[in-house]
């Protein structure tokens, strides 16, 4: 074996042993990471990642996605190529080149084209960094060093076979587009610079290969080439709001501080992260200037393992906290994590499945149960919801004080059909209180069988469990879950967003299956079965939209029956808001942050009501009480008078007026 060959096979089986080295050690990082269930529903898991990861349908719904689908694939068909390239140095019996011509040629042509269709989208990808970057700090050093390796490599597979071709060395006669036009280029070179040429393009085809596995893809973002993949399959199907339960025993940690303290897929999430910044694009908290990035949360879990991870392995403690001071890379700052509105928007942006929200409200829990550390305005809240069981610590006997005007029935199994759990908002609120009686008119008139709790309710425990008071929640949930068994509870109606996902979520992990109902989907089905027959249409509120509560649509899919319920009441659809449906923008109200006052940045409800007042609206629709609530003081900060905010029960209970 020449000298060359035996230093290309050392160099290339060096390569691949220290590219299996370095993946084992972050596989072990990983491993540090809490069990957690993530192999069940293969079929789904592997559709999620045939549609997700291969076909790059979130990837293909942004700026620029179709540019990334290029690279992507031309680094698939272009991965047989490198690894016979790296495997015949090793052993060159392997060569494809070996094979019969009838398979070479066109794997030759493919490789050919798919190497020009992935130079052409490596230099598209630099301009449109430069002039768009992703996101504000998208300029980095790694992202063009990155791209130029790409563009080189692609430059040096020319090289090579370019080469080959004007010196008449080619096995055989394949169809090679690129290299056969710079075998043209070079045709009437002399043999020594073609010679110069070949050993320089191979060499830097190799050079730029062993950086690719050895620095690149195991030490940068890079990574994501694999991890992203495998995150498809390891995704979330459970709404993105539900947060596992932690059983309350003595002498254990609750939440997390310490990366092993989250679970083995959390910590997966931070090698998966491609830092494409769409989760920072859309997060309400960093749009309006709070110290919350959820692609800076996932980067410094994923520097925070890296540091930790030695002194974890061998029992240690963890030298930097995952909760620190605002600026400390590897940590995130509480602050950050209490501006999270779990609106679920970076969730639904992350094209591979990142999950940022549920490990800020892991960070949350570990604060609230384990170092009673929270915003002081949290005291009250918490106080009144274990005291009185709900947000206001008014007395349960008021609960009932909304229906003065109706008489309302007791749920009573066996004789009433549904539980119209109001909500707190809707028994205390005075303007939710309005939208609680549409909703008992609307049930009414459609003879519909229902009956409530009265003072017997009590708070679902939303709020709690997203701001991490997991113990308090606890507590609520079981009492709820007690009670709603022992009345004999399984239909239920909500008209409040937060109660919906909570109820039907949340207490599904204390074994309560119950089939909820959205007040806009019963009204939905009310009108279009018939049950319910409005007697006018409502056409004196004028111009409409509707504005999505996020625990509605992104966090459970119901984004068309408030739409038809509106259509139907006023005789046509609402206006969209630039941002609907699951891009629809946060209140500011969700996650326990309508408890909270807005100390940093501008506020997120006049984000969203500047948003709609530029559609000139005269009424904005909604079907949440902390929208209602968030939407309303938003127009009266901008003296938006004229415009006025409806439930989507108060438009049917007006068509039921004659
Ligand atoms: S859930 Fe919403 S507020 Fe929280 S990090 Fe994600 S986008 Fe930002
Ligand atoms: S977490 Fe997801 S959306 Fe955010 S930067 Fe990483 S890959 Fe992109």
């Amino acid at each position: 074996m020449p000298i060359t060959n035996t230093l290309v096979a050392i160099l290339f089986t060096a390569s691949f042993v220290l590219f299996a080295f370095s993946l084992y050690r972050r596989f072990r990082l990983v491993r540090l990471g809490q069990p957690e269930l993530r192999f069940d529903r293969l079929a789904e898991r592997f559709r999620a990642m045939l549609v997700y990861a291969f076909g790059q349908k979130r990837v293909l719904r942004k700026p620029f996605g179709f540019n990334h689908l290029v690279i992507f694939w031309s680094f698939i068909i272009l991965l047989l190529a490198n690894l016979e390239f790296m495997v015949s140095g090793i052993i060159p019996a392997l060569s494809l080149a070996r094979l019969p011509a009838s398979i070479y040629s066109p794997l030759l042509t493919c490789f050919d084209i798919a190497s020009l269709l992935a130079l052409a989208a490596a230099l598209i990808a630099m301009v449109r960094r430069s002039i768009f970057p992703p996101y504000p700090e998208g300029r980095t050093f790694e992202a063009y060093f990155i791209l130029t390796l790409i563009a080189l490599h692609m430059v040096a597979f020319f090289g090579i076979h370019g080469t080959e071709i004007a010196l008449g060395r080619a096995t055989v006669n394949a169809w090679m587009p690129a290299s056969s036009s710079l075998a043209q280029l070079l045709g009437n070179q002399g043999e020594p610079l073609l010679e110069a040429i070949a050993i320089g393009s191979w060499w830097l085809h190799a050079v730029v290969l062993i950086l690719f596995i050895n620095l690149l893809v195991p030490y940068t973002k890079h990574l994501h080439i694999i991890t992203s993949i495998l995150n498809c399959f390891l995704r979330r199907f459970e709404p993105p709001n539900s947060q596992p339960r932690e059983e309350f025993a003595p002498g254990r940690s609750y939440g997390a501080a310490a990366a092993d303290q989250l679970t083995w897929k959390d910590l997966f999430d931070s090698f998966a992260c491609t830092k494409c910044g769409q989760c920072q694009n859309v997060c309400p908290a960093g749009i309006t200037g709070k110290p919350l990035n959820p692609r800076q949360v996932i980067y410094d879990i994923k520097l925070n393992l890296q540091r930790n991870g030695s002194a974890l392995q061998q029992g240690g403690a963890a030298a930097l906290p995952l909760i620190g001071s605002a600026g400390t890379a590897g940590s995130v700052a509480e602050d950050a994590i209490w501006s999270c509105t779990t609106c679920g928007a970076c969730m639904e942006a992350c094209p591979v499945f990142i999950e940022q929200m549920p490990k800020l409200i892991k960070m949350r829990r570990h604060l609230v149960q384990m170092e009673a550390k929270f915003p002081e305005e949290l005291l009250n809240l918490f106080e009144n919801m274990e005291q009185r069981s709900n947000p206001w610590g008014i007395a349960p006997s008021e609960r009932s004080k909304w229906h003065s005007i109706l008489e309302v029935q007791p749920f009573e199994a066996g004789k009433t059909e549904y539980l119209f759990y109001v909500g707190c908002a809707g028994a205390f609120d005075s303007r939710s209180k309005q939208v609680t009686l549409a909703v008992a008119t609307i049930l009414n008139a459609a003879g519909v069988s229902w009956g409530i709790l009265g003072k017997e309710e009590k708070c679902c425990g939303d709020s709690l469990r997203r701001l991490g008071n997991e113990y308090v929640f606890d507590r609520l949930a079981k009492e709820n879950v007690k009670l709603f068994r022992e009345k004999g509870v399984t239909k239920v109606i909500t008209q409040c967003p937060h109660c919906f996902s909570t109820l039907q979520n949340d207490y599904r992990q204390y074994g309560l299956e119950l089939e909820v109902i959205h007040h806009s989907q019963l009204i939905n089905e009310l009108l279009q079965s018939g049950k319910l027959k409005l007697l006018r249409q409502v056409t004196e509120l004028g111009g409409l939209l509707y504005h999505d509560p996020c625990y509605l649509g992104r966090h459970n899919g119901v984004y068309d029956a408030p739409r038809q319920v509106i259509a139907q009441a006023t005789g046509s659809a609402p206006a969209e808001m630039q941002r609907h449906k699951s891009n629809s923008f946060c209140c500011g109200a969700g996650g326990g942050r309508m408890w909270l006052e807005e100390q940093q940045g501008s506020r997120i409800n006049l984000n969203r009501v500047d948003e709609a007042l530029s559609n000139n609206p005269d009424t904005i629709c909604v079907a949440c009480p902390y929208c209602m609530t968030m939407l309303e003081d938003g127009l009266k900060d901008r003296q938006a008078g004229q415009t006025r905010v409806r439930d989507i029960a108060e438009l049917v209970a007006e068509g039921l007026r004659s």
